[in-house]
């Protein structure tokens, strides 16, 4: 059965620690976690929790307690994930557009690392040659992911080395005899369509023979997950018999079969989080209702940045007669989270809860008009604890200098 927490626990939570407040559900990420295990059991595949979708230092380790590794986006993620416990070699930082000294940096701390530009490459193997295994990040030139916001891998795309410059890359690779030991891609977010992997593989596959020393090929993450009632996730087992045939069939060079890595972020953290508010104001208009709350971009920016639907919940009302509502946050620009959403009667003071808030919502949260971040709980095995406590005032004032 699937795991999700009840409109009871929701509840009880916002009781206890005020609104707006973010819950994850341990045991939820624990199930999205045993899907890919099941599902790849039959491959040699290695899966690394692309942390920037949530790095709360308990999140970080309870995915490493299930047995993943880790993909960082930042050597702070890299910094972070240390703090967590992952030892180095269950760590992987793929890089983008990054500045070489922080590519020094995750050598020293003894982390895989993807490089993304040709200049870091040639930094790299001046640096040192062959004595420190590391991967190429592609740029496939396939157009994949829900939008263009969240696609990274076509052919406009800042991401990646572009496939079309590999003889650039050859030649770096035999100027510094470098050490190749992956191929990374990664194509976007929201990936439905199982053949989009099918044609990244297609695409390295072509490549593969140019390198000697490959130890394994890097998919990237991407994988989606129902966000609306009734919307798909990504067909994993069919990824993964997708995956096994391609690899099957093309084994690498040396005869040698070549291990997969993923790194989904998403898949893994979104559903076992809610965002719960609480409704400040209703304002009848003539194009609409408004439920405000106490919340607003400043806490969950997808809907205004990426018009992704969040499934909304009046946790107060549960039987309440539908009505519809335009859910709006209470800063000072224009912040809506959904447009005319039947919601059952909302009543000033009630709590409204949005679903599928795990990944990349308080990730990218701000202080934006001078409001507080939520504050952020953990349910796990039916114990709620406090993960991060509501900011203060202080929290405003922390890095300022008074100079006047
Ligand atoms: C963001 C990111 C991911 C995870 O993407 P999801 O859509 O959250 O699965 C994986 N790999 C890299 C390199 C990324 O930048």
């Amino acid at each position: 059965m699937s795991q999700s927490l009840s409109l009871q626990q929701l509840k009880e939570a916002a009781e206890q620690f005020g609104t707006p407040l973010y819950v994850y559900h341990a045991e939820k990420i624990t199930e999205q976690y045993q899907k890919l295990q099941t599902a790849f059991s039959k491959s040699d595949v290695k899966i690394f929790y692309a942390c920037k979708a949530l790095t709360n230092i308990n999140i970080l380790k309870h995915v490493r307690s299930l047995g993943s590794n880790i993909d960082c986006s930042s050597i702070n993620e890299v910094k972070l994930a240390l703090h967590a416990g992952f030892e180095p070699e269950r760590i992987l930082y793929t890089s983008n557009g990054i500045d070489f000294s922080e590519i020094e940096e995750a050598k020293e701390l003894g982390v895989h690392i993807n490089i993304d530009s040709l200049s870091n490459l040639e930094k790299f193997g001046k640096k040192f040659g062959h004595s420190y295994p590391v991967g190429i990040r592609l740029r496939p030139n396939i157009l994949a992911g829900g939008n263009l916001k969240i696609s990274t891998g076509h052919d406009k795309s800042k991401f990646g080395i572009p496939v079309d410059q590999i003889d650039k890359i050859l030649s770096l690779v035999a100027t510094y005899h470098l050490f190749i030991k992956d191929l990374h891609i990664h194509t976007g977010s929201e990936i439905k369509d199982v053949e989009v992997f099918v044609q990244g593989i297609a695409v390295l596959f072509d490549i593969i023979p140019k390198f000697q020393e490959l130890e394994f090929i890097d998919l990237g993450g991407g994988f989606k997950v129902p966000y609306k009632e009734g919307d798909a996730e990504t067909d994993i087992e069919l990824l993964a018999a997708k995956v096994k045939e391609a690899f099957d069939r093309h084994p690498n060079p040396k005869g040698k079969s070549l291990q997969v890595w993923f790194e989904p972020g998403k898949f893994l953290v979104s559903e076992c989080g809610y965002l719960i508010t609480q409704v400040n104001v209703l304002k009848e208009s003539t194009a609409t209702v408004f439920a405000g709350v106490n919340s607003g971009f400043n806490h969950l920016i997808r809907p205004m940045f990426y018009d992704s639907y969040h499934r909304i919940k009046n946790i107060s009302n549960p039987g309440g007669e539908e009505k519809k509502y335009s859910v709006v946050g209470n800063i000072c620009e224009t912040d809506t989270f959904a447009w005319d959403r039947k919601l059952n009667e909302v009543r000033e003071g009630d709590y409204l809860v949005f679903y599928n808030a795990g990944a990349y919502g308080f990730e990218m949260s701000s202080n934006f008009n001078s409001r507080y971040k939520p504050a952020e709980v953990l349910f796990k095995e039916g114990k709620m604890h406090l993960i991060r406590r509501r900011d203060t005032f202080d929290d405003l004032l922390k890095n300022q200098v008074a100079v006047l």
